[in-house]
């Protein structure tokens, strides 16, 4: 059978303050804290995952928070919006949940017949809401973010890109997506089956400024595939194409190779298996700092350097 990437598996994006990451995410958001870790090429810096109940590949969104760090400036070369699914009729709860917190937000606005609003997260990063078919998906639960409304995973993302036609070609012929539809000046792609799927827009020279990474920058895009063999083939595929890809590395809760596509995007192919209880039972997810086995020795050197994170535990 074929290799198709088969939707995404997370996505990486820079931050400033740790807590105030936190507290947006899981308190405005209402989305599970799956792990507290380190940025494991850099151990003076934290992983932040927030997920569904038990961190499920496509409903990932991770954060490597640098306390002092300015703002990003979005622009070609990266992938500038992080939409996620919510169920259909629930925009109306997340207008009225987002004035509360005092979170401006544009819309609801219709991108190919899907309702959405759309705002910025405290560091600037651009979130889409998205009203979508989401009927059989668990998501999280908060006391204020109850079943019937949250997050259940990623809708999309949408790519800024100077020059799309290499991209294209890529997400085409080498990925397996399906081109969908266009509107405007939006292509919407299409990978990933039932409740993996993904739609990955594409917009060239939105405003002609190259991105400048900083605070609320997408740092990468991670696609799924499902088994450490699939993904040696991917290197094979993804060399033979013509790109550099690194060997694979171990990220503890996945196996990773990481390229750079043709328009500046940083992309990783990270493997479902072993998911986020390797290290602590489902029902205490994030609630301690995890190292892996590289970093333990140096844990007591690397809990003075971190802020601690004051964590408000949901039970649910
Ligand atoms: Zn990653």
């Amino acid at each position: 059978m074929e290799n198709k990437i088969n939707g995404l598996h997370h996505i990486t994006v820079l931050a400033s303050d740790p807590q105030q990451n936190y507290d947006f995410y899981t308190k405005v958001m209402g989305m599970r804290f799956v792990k507290k870790t380190v940025n494991f090429d850099a151990p003076d810096v934290y992983h932040l995952y927030y997920a569904d109940e038990v961190g499920t590949p496509g409903t990932v969104l991770t954060f490597f928070p640098f306390p002092n760090a300015r703002r990003g400036k979005r622009g070609v070369g990266e992938a500038a919006i992080v939409s996620f699914s919510i169920p259909k009729n629930s925009l109306e709860f997340w207008i009225e949940r987002l004035s509360k917190y005092d979170v401006q937000f544009e819309g609801p606005s219709e991108k190919f017949g899907y309702q959405y609003i759309s705002f910025l997260d405290p560091d600037g990063m651009q979130i889409e809401l998205v009203e979508d078919e989401v009927e059989n998906l668990i998501g999280w639960e908060t006391s204020e973010v109850k079943r019937e409304v949250s997050i259940k995973k990623f809708f999309g993302t949408t790519l800024y890109l100077d020059d799309s036609d290499a991209t294209e070609e890529l997400l085409k012929t080498v990925f397996g997506f399906q081109l969908l539809e266009e509107e405007g000046n939006i292509k919407r792609y299409l990978t990933g089956e039932g409740k993996h799927e993904a739609k990955i827009d594409i917009v060239v020279n939105p405003n002609g400024v190259r991105g400048m990474q900083s605070a609320g920058s997408v740092h990468h895009i991670a696609w799924r595939t499902e088994s450490d063999e699939a993904q040696l083939e991917w290197i094979n595929k993804i060399r033979k194409s013509g790109y550099h890809t690194t060997d694979v590395i171990d990220r503890n809760y996945f196996h990773s190779i990481y390229f750079r596509e043709p328009g500046g995007v940083l992309f990783e192919i990270a493997t479902d298996e072993p998911g986020f209880a390797i290290d602590e039972e489902i029902q205490n997810l994030g609630n301690e700092l995890k190292l892996p086995s590289q970093h333990e020795p140096k844990r007591e050197m690397i809990e003075r350097v971190l802020i601690p994170l004051k964590q408000t535990i949901e039970v649910k």
